[in-house]
């Protein structure tokens, strides 16, 4: 009989255990992936990740008729159509690797319960994150809210895995009978990449989305960047951190193969493996946290007085025209290319939320737009953790100053000229020293609130 193997945001054939577990199975592999606007509480993909699943998608399809085994697209609820494509293959096995959101795991739960009393055998594989959270603890046995102790838990756990290699299908004809009774969607009917206007037209200038590109991104890093990270990561002309967010987001490479790859290559790689504890973390707070996207965690924040009523201020940032350079450049950056410097993100998202008061999930809902990683767990938190109200988060009277920043972090002004040189033209959106203490006085709430 068949195996169906439901790809998700593990859009590769390196390292992936559920495929790798089909490859024995003697009635051949199918591949399925699910465009899934439907099902209740899964958030829909921005219009940046959007571009990049599209180009992704290819990516895997290639890989995968390389190996003998045909993907299949379908859009609708993953709930009725897994298990619909599962029947029309006459399929008896169906494998996947987890998800962590709270939604998408009670889909895939409901999902592998009624496989099974189908009679169908369905199993769950762990595949895209290095350490699976329920065996990341305190001693209490509740989760970690502050990273250091969390991180340190991590390293004295079983390390992760190696990664598994490419599978080898024994027999990948014996599958294409089935499949003519098996159709598929057409990539280009999801309409996932723009045309009216075409806003992602320089994004292939800064991207190749797929595994392949993933692999070779890592590979560059560490043969040529990793030696530069540890001093130079916080550079946004310096280009020293390794670019793989998206690759990571939509799993075109594995965590471990990452984690591997860098302890295998010499570097000095202690930071940058912090950086994937970064991402870990932020996935695990999401995992007991699912209203991450829009609870603050810290509820003391929910008495914070955001500007009504804060529309155009909100366009200007958007739209990377608010006389700030280092901002302006940042989000002329994030429009053009579908990402943004790490540093540059904590300016403008600690601009927009202390210096024009607006509520962090507005930028939230941008960047989710806008990010070609946009990452259902990595982007609240991280807006969170600049707002003051996440996990382990910056105090927040730690305010930003967009100019001091520049001068610390581009001090030749190499960044902003390439991204946004006109800007020093444009009169501040605000004065920067104003709005600071505007934005403590309006914190004191928050502390009021503490009291009481
Ligand atoms: P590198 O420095 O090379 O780091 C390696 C990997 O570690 C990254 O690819 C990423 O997967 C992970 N990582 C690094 N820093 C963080 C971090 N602070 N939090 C979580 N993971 C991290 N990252 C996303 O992947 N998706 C998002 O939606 C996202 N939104 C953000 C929003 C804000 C307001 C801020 C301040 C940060 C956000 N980040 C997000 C984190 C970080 O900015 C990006 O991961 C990083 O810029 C990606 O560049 P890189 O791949 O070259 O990173």
């Amino acid at each position: 009989m068949t195996t169906l193997v439901w790809f998700r945001d593990d859009l590769r054939t390196d390292d992936h255990p559920a495929l790798a577990a089909a490859a024995s199975d003697p009635g051949g592999v199918v591949a399925l992936y699910v465009l899934d606007e439907e099902s209740a509480g899964v958030r829909p993909l921005g219009g940046a990740a959007k571009w990049w699943l599209h180009h992704s998608l290819e990516s895997l399809a290639a890989a995968l008729r390389a190996l003998g085994v045909t993907l299949v697209l379908r859009r609708g609820a993953a709930g009725e159509i897994v298990p619909a494509v599962a029947r029309e293959l006459g399929a008896g096995r169906v494998l996947w690797n987890r998800r962590y959101g709270a939604a998408e795991r009670r889909v895939d739960a409901e999902l592998k319960q009624g496989l099974r009393e189908s009679g169908l055998d369905a199993h769950s594989f762990a595949g895209s994150l290095l350490f699976e959270p329920w065996t990341i603890t305190t001693k209490t046995g509740g989760p970690y809210r502050v990273y250091s102790p969390f991180w340190r838990a991590c390293l004295a756990s079983p390390p992760p895995r190696a990664p598994i290699a490419v599978p080898v299908f024994a027999d990948p004809p014996a599958v294409a009978a089935t499949m003519a009774s098996v159709p598929s969607d057409a990539l280009s009917d999801w309409q996932l990449l723009p045309t009216h206007p075409d806003w992602a037209a320089e994004f292939g200038a800064h991207w190749r989305p797929g595994e392949a590109a993933a692999r070779a991104r890592l590979s560059e890093f560490l043969a040529e960047r990793a030696h530069r990270y540890a001093n130079e990561r916080d550079l946004p002309a310096s280009e020293a951190t390794s670019g793989l967010a998206p690759h990571l987001r939509f799993g075109e490479i594995s965590p471990q193969r990452v984690w591997h790859e860098s302890l295998a290559s010499g570097a000095d790689v202690g930071m940058f493996l912090s950086e994937l504890g970064w991402r870990e973390f932020a996935w695990h707070t999401y995992f007991h946290r699912p209203d991450l996207a829009t609870q603050n965690l810290d509820r003391r924040f929910d008495a914070f007085p955001w500007r009504e009523g804060a529309g155009e201020s909100l366009a200007r940032w958007q739209q990377g025209r608010t006389g700030i350079p280092l901002v302006d450049a940042g989000m002329r950056e994030l429009w053009r290319s579908g990402t943004m410097h790490n540093r540059v993100r904590m300016v403008v998202a600690s601009f927009l939320v202390k210096n024009l008061l607006v509520d962090w999930r507005e930028g939230e809902a941008w960047f989710w737009d806008t990010l070609v990683d946009a990452d259902a767990a990595s982007n609240p938190f991280n807006w969170q953790w600049v707002a003051g109200c996440g996990a382990d988060a910056a105090p927040y009277f730690r305010i930003f100053n967009p100019v001091t920043q520049q001068q610390k972090f581009d001090a030749e002004g190499v960044y902003v000229d390439r991204w946004a040189p006109d800007s020093v033209l444009t009169p501040p959106l605000v004065d920067l020293k104003a709005t600071r203490v505007r934005a403590l006085a309006a914190f004191d709430r928050v502390k009021v609130a503490d009291r009481t």
